[in-house]
């Protein structure tokens, strides 16, 4: 990042995650891609850096901080090792904030210290098997008996879920209602009928474990509803839309670090007698990389400043999203071009940051849920139909 773009604290943060990234994540990642193996060493690093606790007041235990520092963190984060900052997301700016921003004082003590210190790990649960986009239409249900709801149904793709002591679930309790009957619950792990199950072989971010969530009539005390009844949605809403600035983040860190590796390479290799790096055509392919992350990571840092001064921020966000994610794949999938054939194999870094940024368009809402969000900037609200956001 350029230095106009980070005062002074911000750039020791940002020194010391590199510095961290450089060190323990980016030497280790392959091998736990290779293994399909969430990395203990890569979390309990993050946790004793305090990034487990960015955006959580340090009176919880956390390392307080905004989402400037949340998304300084996740780019260098991602930048190391994109698998690890991707159950980092999961576990900071989508549980812990739905918990920090939604939940009383008696939820946030029980909740936010041991998660803010990395021992207890978060995760968010609103996709389930029968959609992500139109999250309005989930069919998880939460039925009030006495002091408890139960809940019944399954979720899909959570981050996390297999290794969570504390999951953010949604559920419903009228789906006719749509998105007023859904509420924000908090399951805890080990709950009664409440299972998780390993979901193998995604193509990229493989060392950041991903499941599918059954839940059978488990038991939730009324204490563990996050706010009010009926307003889940919202809060999901509110957090997709902020998570997706560090989500940005996580984009521009997969992408510098496809960049470096084709700056280097271009160097070394040979054509026709010269380092590659003399051809125009690399050379216009890294001054594109180059362009693109620049501008992605400013437009994420602008969005991630409006949001900590309480300024509006929802269409810079998801700009922000959509941009910096067609960014990592147009510049992984270059940084592959720029190294031929060896960049089709496990090893060279740019197959794997070409797996990891393919996912990138595709969560917190996908590109086309990004351009509905844009686009409702933009029209006025009669000539739109009613879409959700996730
Ligand atoms: C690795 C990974 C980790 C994830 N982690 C989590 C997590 O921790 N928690 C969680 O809740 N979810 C998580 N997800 C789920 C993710 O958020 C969803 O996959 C995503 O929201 C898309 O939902 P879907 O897969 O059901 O696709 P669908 O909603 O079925 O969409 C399929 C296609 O249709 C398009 N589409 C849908 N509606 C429209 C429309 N109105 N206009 C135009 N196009 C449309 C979509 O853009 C997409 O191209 C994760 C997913 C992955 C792959």
């Amino acid at each position: 990042m350029t230095d106009l773009l980070l005062n002074e604290e911000e750039r020791m943060l940002q020194a010391t995650v590199r510095d961290f990234a450089d060190r323990e994540l980016a030497p280790r990642a392959q091998e736990s891609d290779e293994r399909e193996e969430f990395s203990w060493d890569a979390w309990k690093g993050m946790a004793a850096l305090g990034l487990t606790g960015l955006g959580v007041d340090p009176g919880l235990g956390g390392s307080g901080g905004g989402y400037r520092q949340m998304a300084i963190a996740e780019e260098e984060v991602a930048r190391g090792d994109a698998a690890a900052s991707v159950s980092l997301v999961a576990h900071m700016s989508l549980s812990a904030q739905t918990i920090y921003q939604f939940g009383d004082e008696e939820q946030k003590l029980r909740y936010l210290p041991a998660m803010a210190r990395g021992e207890a790990i978060g995760a968010w649960a609103l996709t389930e098997p029968g959609g992500g986009s139109d999250a309005a239409a989930l069919q998880t249900t939460a039925e009030l008996r006495g002091d408890n709801y139960y809940l019944n149904g399954s979720k899909i793709f959570i981050t996390n879920g297999d290794l969570a002591r504390f999951l953010v679930v949604f559920a419903t309790q009228d789906r006719s209602l749509r998105s007023r009957g859904i509420s924000a619950f908090v399951v805890n792990e080990g709950a009664d009928g409440f299972r998780a199950n390993a979901q193998h072989g995604k193509m990229g971010m493989r060392a950041s474990p991903t499941t599918e969530l059954v839940f059978q009539g488990t038991p939730v005390p009324q204490s563990d509803r996050l706010g009010e009844e009926g307003r889940g949605f919202n809060y999901a809403m509110d957090i997709l839309d902020s998570s997706r600035i560090v989500i940005a983040a996580q984009c521009v860190g997969i992408a510098q670090a496809a960049y470096e590796a084709s700056v280097r390479y271009t160097q070394q290799r040979e054509a026709f007698g010269q380092p590659i790096a003399q051809h125009q055509a690399i050379q216009f392919m890294l001054a594109d990389m180059a362009t693109e992350i620049y501008a992605a990571r400013v437009a994420s840092m602008h969005a991630a400043t409006l949001k900590d001064h309480g300024l509006p921020y929802v269409n810079e966000a998801s700009m922000a999203k959509l941009y910096a994610s067609e960014t990592a794949v147009r510049v992984t999938s270059n940084a592959v071009q720029i190294h031929g054939g060896y960049g089709y194999f496990k090893e060279s870094p740019v197959e794997r940051y070409f797996r990891d940024a393919r996912v990138t368009t595709i969560y917190e809402g996908t590109s086309e849920v990004q351009r509905l969000v844009i686009a409702r900037q933009i029209l006025p609200e009669h000539a739109l139909q009613s879409t959700s956001r996730n």
